[in-house]
């Protein structure tokens, strides 16, 4: 029997890696984590940092995200990394905006959402941002959290390092698994259990389980302001009525096939690229705005100009922000299954891989994890 190094070696050092390597480590197993970059790159960095409660549909899936939450407050805390009780407010300018939005918030309590509708005037005191020129009103949740993802992804390792004693090896990309032996290139190391949370590389190790999972990529268009001026604070995190159509938790409105209808006949082409318009603050002041989606396994390597105008210009429509100048564009990939919330599975005895939490890694990663453990039984 091979000498083993640690109870549990993790693939990958994006937020769902980081989330299992502190879960298990919490539960006293010795832990190392495993990133083939010098630091991680992938979607976890690239998002806007926001905890999103209010996007997952209701039952199973929202308590994941309520779970994840709670323990996210309290890793923050216990790191000292810095987040914002942001909520979220999603504006409304049209009737089919405003029908969403009261029937959501009136059978949000039944099903388990705490969000409410505000009427044009309480929306404005709540946010000074969301242009007040034909605005309705809008859902109110004070649920979200925002976080500064370049914070997380520094910050979580440290802490997994000193609170938790986890090995983290970057610039270190695992090759093959056959338990307990875990190589990387020219090192091998030894694990009881391995946890693969390789985000949307599904080349390097199992593609063959990856093929037959129907995992797929999606690129994400994002942008970022220059910092706003001292003292402006945008408040909570807009979204608009293109996000009722995106997010899950919205499909139990019967009032949505009119917005949708709407949406597609007025503006196909923001439907073309996926867009929905969130508007988020970092702690440094800067604006982040996106987004889009394409989906498919083959990502265009160059971003659309034509994407990035159509998001400014609906961002525009609905939040009026003091300096619109743009410092910097990126793209991000997810891994996304096209009806599963996430995709786990075992391909071989002690070892489980975790990805494909599509928009919502960052809301979920924290609860996920804990559940994997007691799927695990460790
Ligand atoms: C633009 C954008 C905005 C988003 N906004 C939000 C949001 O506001 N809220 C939210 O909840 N979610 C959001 N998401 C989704 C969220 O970011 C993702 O679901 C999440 O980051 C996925 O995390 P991950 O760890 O699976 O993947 P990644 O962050 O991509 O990490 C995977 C890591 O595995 C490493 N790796 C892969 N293979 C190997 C190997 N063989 N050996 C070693 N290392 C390996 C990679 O280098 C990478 O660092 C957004 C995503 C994007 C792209």
């Amino acid at each position: 029997m091979s000498r083993v190094d640690v109870d549990v070696a993790i693939v990958g050092g994006g937020i769902i890696g980081l989330a299992h390597a502190l879960a298990a480590a919490r539960r006293g197993l010795s832990v190392a984590v495993f990133e083939r970059g010098p630091r991680s790159t992938g979607a976890s960095l690239r998002n806007f940092g926001t905890i999103w409660p209010i996007g997952q549909p209701p039952g199973e899936m929202l308590q994941l995200a309520l779970r994840s939450r709670q323990l996210w407050i309290e890793l923050l805390e216990s790191a000292a990394i810095g987040y914002h009780s942001t909520g979220s407010l999603h504006v409304a300018y049209r009737s089919d905006e405003v029908e969403v939005a009261r029937e959501f918030a009136e059978r949000a309590p039944d099903l388990g959402y705490d969000c409410v509708w505000l009427d044009a005037d309480a929306v404005a005191e709540r946010s000074a941002a969301a242009v007040r020129r034909g605005l309705c009103g809008g859902l109110w949740s004070p649920g979200e959290l925002t976080v500064d993802p370049r914070e997380v992804l520094s910050g979580l390792p440290r802490y997994l390092v000193e609170r938790h004693g986890v090995a983290m090896h970057f610039g270190c990309a695992v090759t093959s698994i056959e338990l307990p032996i875990i190589r990387t290139g020219g090192s091998t190391f030894h694990a009881d259990t391995a946890i693969v949370c390789s985000g949307d590389d599904f080349e390097t190790l199992y593609p063959g389980a990856f093929q037959s999972t129907g995992v797929t990529r999606c690129k994400l268009q994002m942008m970022r302001t220059v910092p706003q001026p001292s003292g402006w604070r945008l408040g909570p995190v807009l979204a608009s009525g293109l996000t009722f159509q995106h997010y899950a938790s919205f499909r139990v409105c019967d009032s949505l096939e009119t917005l949708r209808r709407r949406i597609a006949e007025e503006t196909p082409e923001l439907n073309r690229w996926g867009i929905h318009v969130l508007i988020s603050q970092t702690a440094a002041g800067e604006i982040t705005i996106g987004d889009s989606h394409e989906y498919g396994s083959e990502v265009d390597i160059f971003d659309k100009r034509e994407v990035d105008d159509l998001i400014t210009r609906s961002a525009q429509s609905f939040a009026n922000i003091a300096d619109w100048s743009i410092a910097q564009r990126w793209h991000g990939v997810y891994a996304k299954h096209p009806d599963k919330p996430f995709v786990s599975f075992s391909p071989t005895e002690r070892v489980r891989v975790v990805t494909g939490l599509g928009g919502a890694g960052m809301t979920l990663s924290l609860g996920l994890a804990e559940s994997t453990m007691r799927e695990l039984a460790l």
